[in-house]
């Protein structure tokens, strides 16, 4: 965890950046309650996962482990990360403070529609296919802006901004690319009236690149808890 906090220092310091403006979301996904309370034991608070019912098992089980005492009493958020089933949007509404990968206007409906009266309004950011890729999820570069409006109008959730998952690529030059045409895009919505704050790029093998690229989200799993060894799929699940 340390050694993430210092590489989130010395790329923001190379590009004059605050490393305060960029917040560590730790990706829990195949890692157990447990290791999730070590963390929160160094300062950790924000969580982010992939799998809904492996979520929603963890948060309850955290939870337990918080009110027996057994570590401390912070108030954390939990992020959604994973692609999101249509049939699936309640357990997200009521149990999450954030969901990055919205990437159609039916998904960000149900869960305004969802997202219970007693809680504030969802966090949610917007996946784009910023590399292109036929297979993988995220609005398409050109839908983009129609998609980004029809939420902002959503009345129970709060459009923050945009999130991706590039190709992997070898060097940092190379992983910067995307971020760059990403960061345009964020940029052309703010210009368009959309007050964005966030844009969540960055993983373990290439936050450097997106920090360079102005990332006020960093999720990282690996490089915190290790490598998973259950045989999930890496981040383009
Ligand atoms: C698993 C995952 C991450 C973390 O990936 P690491 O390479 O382990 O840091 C980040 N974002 C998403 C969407 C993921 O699925």
């Amino acid at each position: 965890m340390q050694d993430v906090h210092a590489r989130i220092a010395a790329a923001a310091a190379k590009v004059s950046r605050d490393p305060q403006e960029i917040t560590l979301l730790a990706v829990s996904k195949t890692f157990d309650a447990i290791a999730v309370m070590a963390a929160i034991e160094t300062g950790q608070r924000d969580f982010g996962e992939n799998y809904l019912q492996e979520a929603l098992d963890k948060i309850e089980e955290v939870r337990r482990l918080q009110n027996s005492g057994n570590g401390a009493q912070a108030v954390l958020k939990w992020h959604f990360i994973g692609p999101i089933q249509s049939n699936k949007t309640r357990p997200l509404a009521e149990n999450f403070d954030w969901v990055h990968a919205i990437d159609r206007e039916k998904i960000a409906f149900r869960l305004s529609e969802q997202r219970p009266a007693g809680l504030p309004p969802l966090d949610v950011c917007i996946q784009v296919n910023i590399s292109g890729e036929a297979s993988k999820s995220g609005v398409a570069p050109a839908e983009l802006s129609a998609l980004a409006h029809a939420i902002a109008g959503m009345p129970r959730l709060r459009l923050r901004g945009l999130m991706a998952i590039p190709e992997a690529a070898a060097d940092t030059a190379a992983q910067r690319a995307p971020f760059r045409a990403l960061r345009g895009l964020y940029d052309t919505l703010r210009a368009e009236g959309l007050p964005l704050d966030t844009l969540s790029i960055g993983m373990s093998a290439d936050l450097e690149a997106a920090i360079a690229e102005g990332a006020t989200i960093v999720r990282i799993g690996s490089a915190i808890f290790g490598q998973r060894t259950d045989g999930s799929p890496h981040a383009t699940a």
